[in-house]
């Protein structure tokens, strides 16, 4: 049961919803023209499998090209399930493509007794496989914004980084109305980041919200429309104005997040994310470069009191 469901949006666009909810559960979408073009692939390849059968109903050619929104593994690790395709993706993206290996997350999803900081990982990792995961980096690379041509339809590829990764790029076919954005968005559930930066993380919200898209696909969560953008451009603006707050009056992370008003926010899954998104804005604060190594088992450890808190 992949939980995937295809909905079409516009003449050429489809979504692949993910109706299972949790971490890596992504989403993908299909433009069929010019030879079709996949925009992300899944976590595993049983998941990519699935996907790649919703996607020939509607599309039964192999698609030509595929699209990579940035390097995480729930949105590039099905890549080789469509052989021969050209695989595009930012600079950012190609260059840490290889930073986590499909063996590294298969080493803690199997540990029978997961150190405290990875325990909660270790059970999100549960419901995937990567058995047979090849890496299958980018073949094309873009430095910035790039518009693409798929017979008369005009898809353009926005560079959106450095805001959940350095990579990030988003997809817009304009006169579709539908933007397609990997993990800028998170719906339904608290966004995470951990490269990238809050501030350009708001900026390209803005510059989307701006495109005005009838429809949204999120990396995660239903599609929604241009609110979906909105409202989590004012989660994380909350989150910076409170943690900048809380950084200056020397509130260790965990304090700050209890004050977190969740009001408009709390029927979103996983809300403990927070944690990580303060422990970012505390990084920007003391002058951190936004790639600049840190201390991530403290995160994760934050982030699980979080959850014990508030579950
Ligand atoms: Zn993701």
């Amino acid at each position: 049961m992949s939980g995937l469901v295809r909905r079409r949006l516009s003449a050429h666009v489809y979504a692949a919803e993910q109706t299972r909810p949790g971490m890596g559960m992504s989403n993908s979408g299909l433009i069929t023209a010019g030879g079709g073009l996949v925009v992300d692939t899944l976590f595993d390849l049983a998941l990519t499998r699935d996907l790649a059968k919703l996607y020939a109903d509607v599309h039964p050619a192999s698609p030509r090209r595929i699209v990579n929104t940035h390097h995480n593994g729930d949105h590039c690790w099905g890549n080789q399930l469509f052989p021969g395709a050209e695989i595009i993706a930012h600079r950012g993206c190609a260059d840490r493509f290889s930073a986590t290996a499909p063996a590294h997350l298969d080493a803690i999803r199997r540990m029978t007794d997961p150190p405290e900081h990875l325990r909660d990982l270790h059970e999100e990792l549960a419901p995937f496989d990567f058995t047979g995961v090849e890496l299958a980096p980018p073949t094309t690379v873009v430095d910035g914004d790039t518009v693409l041509d798929l017979d008369g339809i005009r898809v353009d590829l926005i560079y959106a980084g450095p805001a959940h990764t350095e990579g990030d790029l988003a997809v817009h076919v304009p006169d579709e109305g539908v933007a397609l954005l990997g993990d800028l968005l998170f719906h339904g559930c608290a966004p995470v980041g951990w490269e990238g930066s809050t501030a350009q993380w708001i900026a390209a919200l803005r510059r989307i919200e701006a495109l005005e898209p009838e429809h949204v696909v999120p990396g995660h969560g239903p599609v929604c429309g241009v609110e979906g953008v909105r409202v989590q451009r004012e989660y994380l603006e909350d989150v910076q104005a409170l943690a900048r707050e809380a950084w200056a009056a020397g509130k260790p992370v965990l304090d700050c997040c209890r004050g977190l008003e969740r009001g408009p926010y709390a029927a979103w899954d996983e809300p403990w994310r927070a944690a990580a998104n303060v422990h970012r804005v505390y990084r920007e604060c003391e002058g951190a470069a936004w790639d600049a190594p840190y201390d991530t088992a403290a995160v994760l450890r934050d982030t699980r009191a979080l959850r014990a808190l508030w579950s």
